[in-house]
């Protein structure tokens, strides 16, 4: 049925695309009928695009947005790919205006996706880019080089350096938001859709979308952006789909317990922030005063889940967010895209992904802890103006000890005292003490005994003669790990100074 009204649409408009949408184009009929319909609705919103596109599949659904690769047939006869992000058309005029203006005025260069058409009908707008073809972070992770992955962050740094230089906070960096053309060496920064202006800023749609929009932005982003919480159509993907109606309750306020287990079975840390001084006086309408029986236990109770909250801009994906952002702290700069890479190299570097799972602001914030260390996070919050409190003492460890031993390289030290390595991060994975440091030499005998790795289509062997340069991490990009994770964002790295980091000294700007 579908099939038919999808056909004869075209055939009325476009008679030889039709043919070749039945014909040539066989993956098309694997469409489902879900996707074939909202394409079809596509087409019945924004008519315009039927005389200029073909619409081919669904590429992502986010929560704000719907994905589509589409060709345009060119005066030459060549046909260009194309994304058209159709954005949901709830979205506010203006933060659309504004994510439009961002693509138009920073976009094109530098690894910042650039803007071709804008096509809009009432209040349906379709963003038309071009199209990047790009790898699902989680299924190259574990078969990217070292050296693949010092690309990988010199040009998200080099995208990142773009932005920032036009005064644009991305607040939502993460591997979906940064295409990644392996074959070609190609990369995209994408997705200005929570984006926010520096004081500064020289996007002027981004001077007035702050603090009006705060209030709204809060109420839209209690329907959290998570990691989880896109599918991914990509043709490479084939891992980690979810169903959305699932997520969307997973980001509501639940407490997920066993995603509050942070360091062992027993050792469980739980914390709350406070503001500190007059951020902290009571908001109309919010309980304040109602006693809360979760202090000191490890769980956050919905007593403090309904505290009021500080008005912030508070965005992006958890696992991502600064802890200038979990806390709320108000002024955000672009110091908090910076962490976000942090989290994408410790990614990359530790090979797991996501690194940090987590369902809310504070259990994100008790994560972070376990790896920069609860007195440094606590230290750090006060420069900010915020107190945090923690009910356990968590050590920092050290960054190259951490990753070593989750991807696996260093594996003589822990597992032969039988310590098995847990997968998920969010549970036992992150270790309380891991400062014994494998000596070299063992190290060298230990990657013979390494496992297969899974790769795409087959499993490759990774051999002690082909670590893929994971056998020598140098030291500055554990140093330069230490400067992206930065508590303090007055002190962080900014993109600029990490791109003339020693990591990237061979490397042309
Ligand atoms: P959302 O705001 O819904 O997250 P994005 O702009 O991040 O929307 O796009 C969602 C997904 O669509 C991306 O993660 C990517 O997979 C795909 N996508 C977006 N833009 C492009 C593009 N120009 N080329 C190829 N794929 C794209
Ligand atoms: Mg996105
Ligand atoms: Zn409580």
């Amino acid at each position: 049925m579908m099939e038919t009204v999808l056909k004869s649409h075209y055939d009325e408009q476009h008679p030889h695309q039709a043919e070749d949408f039945h014909g040539k184009h066989e993956q098309n009929s694997k469409l489902s009928a879900g996707i074939k319909k909202d394409i079809e609705k596509l087409y019945e919103a924004v008519p315009q695009l039927v005389n200029v596109f073909k619409i081919k599949e669904k590429i992502g659904e986010g929560t704000f947005s719907s994905v589509y690769l589409a060709t345009a047939q060119l005066q030459t006869g060549y046909e260009e790919k194309m994304a058209l992000k159709h954005l949901i058309p709830t979205s506010h005029p203006l933060r659309i205006a504004a994510e439009l203006q961002c693509l138009t005025v920073a976009g094109g260069q530098d690894n910042v996706m650039g803007v071709k058409y804008c096509f809009r009908k009432n209040d349906h707008v379709v963003i038309v880019m071009p199209y990047l073809e790009h790898e699902s972070f989680l299924d190259i992770l574990n078969s990217l080089s070292f050296e693949e992955v010092r690309e990988y962050m010199f040009n998200l740094f080099k995208a990142l350096r773009r932005i920032h230089h036009f005064g644009i906070v991305h607040r939502d960096v993460k591997p979906s938001n940064f295409l990644y053309n392996r074959q070609l060496k190609e990369y995209a920064l994408v997705d200005f859709g929570l984006a926010q202006g520096t004081p500064d800023t020289k996007i002027e749609l981004l001077k007035t979308a702050s603090s009006e929009d705060e209030q709204e932005d809060s109420i839209h982003h209690s329907v959290q952006r998570s990691v989880f919480g896109e599918r991914n159509f990509n043709v490479y993907s084939s891992t980690y789909q979810e169903n959305s109606s699932t997520k969307l309750i997973k980001q509501s306020k639940m407490i997920d317990v066993s995603s509050r287990k942070l360091v062992t079975k027993k050792k469980i840390i739980s914390t709350k922030t406070v503001s500190n001084g007059a951020a902290r006086k009571a908001v109309s309408g919010c309980p304040s005063n109602l006693t809360c029986d979760c202090y000191a236990t490890d769980k956050v109770c919905s007593v403090c889940l309904s505290r009021c909250q500080q008005v912030a801009p508070r965005a992006g994906t958890p696992g991502f967010r600064a802890p200038e952002v979990l806390t709320k702290c108000p002024t955000q700069t672009t110091a908090i895209d910076m962490w976000s890479a942090g989290i994408v190299f410790l990614s990359l570097l530790s090979g797991r992904y996501p690194f940090y799972k987590a369902s809310d602001d504070l259990t994100a914030l008790a994560q972070i802890m376990t790896v920069r260390g609860s007195r440094e996070t606590i230290q750090a919050a006060k420069t900010f103006g915020k107190s945090v409190l923690c009910t356990q003492v968590v050590p920092a460890q050290n960054l190259r000890t951490l990753c070593e031993k989750l991807r696996g390289t260093n594996s003589s030290c822990k597992r032969s005292q039988g310590e098995v390595l847990s997968k998920s991060l969010n549970d036992s994975a992150l270790p309380v003490a891991v400062d014994k440091q494998c000596a070299p030499e063992t190290l060298g005998k230990q990657t013979q005994h390494l496992k297969s790795f899974q790769e795409g289509d087959g499993a490759l062997e990774m051999k002690a003669t082909d670590m893929k340069g994971w056998d020598q991490v140098p030291d500055e990009a554990y140093d330069l790990l230490d400067k992206l994770l930065d508590l303090n964002p007055a002190t962080r790295i900014t993109a600029k100074e990490a791109l003339l980091h020693p990591f990237f000294k061979d490397m042309r700007l």
